[in-house]
């Protein structure tokens, strides 16, 4: 199968591209019978706009021990932390508070676009002693995720009194279970009744973190990053509205509480933290708000004129930058729109023959203050016979 959008000119959004197509194909395939019922774009295409919607996305960053020299890759040195958190702020990355990250989730409060919530598993004490300092001196609000069978216990474990007092200057302590076991399969326990221990491995930590800290904590982070529906399961029904994993991928507010993707820091993966730092583009679908965009030829549809004039009236897009309206057809690319600015509608006569059968219009355009849009349609394009299809006038594509 020909992918479409595939013969791009600019190929530094290519990837991009591929991206919008995987969301633009999964938004359209619930459309019931769209090449066959009746198209109704303004019905079908755009359903009401969900109010709670935020573009903001979150990168989670999870990090173990600090040490020098850092003996394993889940250790970091002290200088090699203080630079991530440089980073962090000279990427204009705003790093938010767990309470912000979930009021945010709630629908209670926005977060700037792109924002960054730091985390400490374990309960290893370098983080009072060697971590804590430095995000201090960033400003830097941290949750530490701790186990039971990991506190007051000497050595390089946390103590009590620590945890009260960074808890006490605003430090979230999250749980991170009792035993630090894998959760859907314990190694080191061998519990009689697995539902049981599972339970347990949830509520006592937090029992002893409102013992000992007067606190109710509501995250949790999955021990190894380990879960599965029975864990996830778990961890709601016994009360906690964030559960984290391993698996780095930034989080919207639509991105399911029981399994909120953190990039865990090792120090031989430095990509990973890089890829924290990737937000890509923000991006509103406006797919999926009830605007109406009056698309020609309507979504859903199946037309026969082999050079349809496509057209959108753009008139709910606030503050176009006529510069940055860009429309494109897969299997052809970008090409060479008319915008006429008193009736806020693009347009462009097809001049090409398309590709395929099924045609998919993308359109992006940003408003003068810099915010992204972009919305897409699909019609069929039926080619009557194969004789009519060889006749076509081939022209040059707009951007070779
Ligand atoms: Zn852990």
């Amino acid at each position: 199968m020909k992918m479409p959008f595939l013969n791009f000119s600019y190929c530094h959004i290519i990837n991009f591209s591929f991206t919008l197509l995987v969301l633009a194909s999964s938004t359209f395939a619930n459309q019931p019978d769209s090449a066959t019922s009746a198209p109704n774009a303004n019905t079908t295409l755009f359903p009401p706009q969900n109010p709670g919607r935020s573009n903001s996305k979150v990168a989670v960053i999870g990090y173990h021990r600090f040490e020098n020299p850092a003996r394993d890759p889940l250790a970091i040195t002290p200088e090699q932390f203080r630079a991530q958190l440089q980073q962090i702020r000279d990427s204009g990355i705003t790093v938010i508070s767990m309470e912000d990250f979930l009021a945010w989730r709630r629908r209670e409060k926005e977060i700037p676009e792109r924002s960054a919530l730091i985390t400490i598993d374990d309960g290893f004490n370098c983080t009072y002693y060697v971590a804590w300092p430095i995000l201090r001196e960033f400003g830097y609000p941290f949750t530490f995720f701790v186990y039971s069978n990991f506190i007051n216990k000497g050595g390089r474990s946390i103590t009590w009194e620590q945890l009260r007092e960074m808890q006490q200057a605003g430090v979230t302590i999250g749980s991170h279970s009792v035993s630090h076991d894998f959760l859907t399969k314990p190694k080191r326990t061998k519990p009689d009744n697995y539902d049981l221990w599972l339970e347990n491995e949830f509520t006592q930590i937090r029992n002893e973190l409102r013992e000992h800290l007067g606190t109710e904590t509501l995250v949790f982070a999955y021990p190894y990053g380990v879960h599965n529906a029975a864990v996830r399961q778990m961890g709601l029904a016994t009360g906690y509205t964030a559960l984290f994993t391993v698996s780095g991928k930034h989080i919207t507010r639509e991105t399911p509480s029981d399994e909120l993707g953190r990039f865990i820091v090792q120090s031989d993966k430095p990509e990973t933290f890089l890829s924290a730092l990737k937000f890509g583009p923000t991006t509103i679908s406006i797919a999926n708000s009830n605007s109406n965009f009056n698309v020609t030829p309507s979504n859903g549809s199946t037309i026969s004129d082999l050079f349809p004039l496509i057209q959108a009236d753009i008139a709910s897009i606030p503050d176009v930058d006529p510069k940055s309206i860009e429309m494109r057809i897969s299997g052809i690319g970008s090409v060479p729109l008319q915008f006429d600015s008193t009736a806020r509608k693009i347009s462009y006569q097809l001049r090409q023959r398309l590709h395929g059968n099924n045609v998919t219009i993308l359109v992006r355009a940003r408003s003068t203050s810099g915010k992204r849009y972009e919305f897409t349609w699909n019609f069929q394009h039926e080619v009557s016979s194969p004789s009519m299809s060889q006749t076509l006038l081939e022209t040059p594509t707009q951007n070779q």
